[in-house]
């Protein structure tokens, strides 16, 4: 860190998916952002984010999964063989994702239940290996705030919704469970999303970009960061430096809670 405030951190970020990767991750480093998760989608993606991670190892964490809206076209050889290499690399990834729930994509029943099983077979890959797991969801939202209740609860590990902006009551359910909740750019001139941001626990709020998901017909980069926290920072009335320290001493617990101690020290 360049700066005398703490480091932001990018919950989730499609890190691989961006145009000028060494160009990005030199200019992060400067804008205050010490930390990105490189979470994946497909076969491809889960590689790409392994090498980004052993690449950058102090900014950039690994996660690996099957985006549902993917797999869900997928054929079964190519849904069987991104199981395995999660499976398989766990080991060397901070966490499992991005995996979930899409009824936009999938809107027969048995797609739906095919999507399930999918999610529940790397939330096994995720309590298997100790990982925390970041989330999905699309029309999907409640059903997905059940899973993340249910496999927090059940192996004690973090379980993360991203860009869950869509219900308060859902986020103060979320609240009560302990699952962590990511806000994302829709916060910086959202008004309805920045009034469920004030229902999210802030213990469990973290901060991602989506990279590089267009909104608002750009884009995102990891550089909008800094403005994502500074809405948070006027949703609570505080300083932007607070809304770092705290968003970052969630993600540490986020990444290591149900993790024996003796393994702690690799988060
Ligand atoms: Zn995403």
């Amino acid at each position: 860190m360049s700066q005398n405030r703490p480091g932001l951190v990018d919950a989730h970020c499609h890190l691989s998916d961006l145009d000028d990767i060494d160009a990005v991750v030199s200019a992060v480093r400067t804008a205050g952002i010490d930390r990105i998760v490189a979470i994946s989608m497909d076969l491809p993606s889960m590689r790409r984010v392994l090498e980004l991670h052993r690449q950058f190892p102090d900014l950039v964490l690994a996660g690996l999964g099957h985006h549902p809206a993917i797999a869900v076209t997928a054929t079964d050889d190519e849904r069987r063989a991104c199981r395995t290499f999660a499976r398989e690399h766990a080991a060397e990834a901070d966490l499992i994702g991005e995996v979930g729930l899409d009824y936009f994509h999938a809107r027969t029943e048995a797609s739906q239940g095919q999507q399930r099983a999918e999610l529940e077979a790397y939330l096994s890959v995720a309590a298997d290996a100790r990982l925390p797991v970041n989330l999905h969801s699309r029309r999907a939202t409640r059903a997905t705030v059940e899973v993340a209740i249910d496999f927090t609860r059940q192996t004690g590990l973090g379980a993360l919704l991203h860009w869950f902006t869509h219900s308060a009551k859902l986020a103060r359910q979320c609240a009560a469970a302990g699952v962590y909740i990511s806000v994302g750019p829709s916060l910086i001139s959202g008004a309805e999303q920045r009034k469920v941001c004030a229902s999210i626990e802030r213990a469990l709020l973290l901060l991602e970009t989506d990279s590089p998901q267009p909104f608002a017909g750009e884009p995102a980069t990891p550089l909008w960061l800094p403005r994502v926290a500074a809405a948070v920072a006027e949703i609570w009335g505080c300083e932007l430096e607070e809304v770092a320290e705290t968003t970052r001493v969630n993600f540490g617990r986020y990444l290591r809670q149900g993790v024996p101690a003796t393994r702690r020290e690799r988060a």
